[in-house]
């Protein structure tokens, strides 16, 4: 066991729906002494650093889907400045990301992604947007 709260917060339809109450809480968060992971699919390049800075996100830790499939050796193609790759692979990674830091709980728009949670100790809090 850990003692450390460790928190996974997606961006897309999560941290961009709701800026303000995210960039409160991941403040309180690192603050009190938390691990505040992003867990999204985009690669963290410099559109994704703006956007953060901008909405005063508080982290501590990054992880993207994309750089994981590549760095696993899983094929990622491109179309139209979006990426493909394997649909379990992908699907499983925020999944794969969590277990492996041992995430306590995981802040997320998608019921695909909820459904791989199943079997590991992370907690997963289905965000439904109102956008
Ligand atoms: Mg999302």
């Amino acid at each position: 066991m850990h003692d450390q709260l460790k928190i996974g917060i997606d961006i897309h339809g999560v941290i961009d729906a709701y800026p303000e109450r995210f960039k409160k809480l991941t403040a309180v968060l690192v603050a009190g002494g938390a691990q505040v992971h992003i867990v999204t699919g985009s690669r963290r390049d410099k559109n994704i650093d703006i956007m953060l800075a901008k909405h005063e996100i508080t982290f501590t830790h990054y992880f993207s889907i994309v750089d994981y499939l590549v760095s696993t050796g899983k094929d990622v193609t491109w179309k139209n400045g979006k990426p493909y790759a394997d649909e379990t692979a992908w699907n499983n990674a925020k999944r794969d990301y969590c277990q492996s830091q041992n995430i306590d709980l995981m802040i997320d728009d998608s019921a695909i992604y909820r459904d791989t949670f199943h079997d590991i100790s992370t907690t997963y809090l289905h965000l439904i947007s109102k956008l």
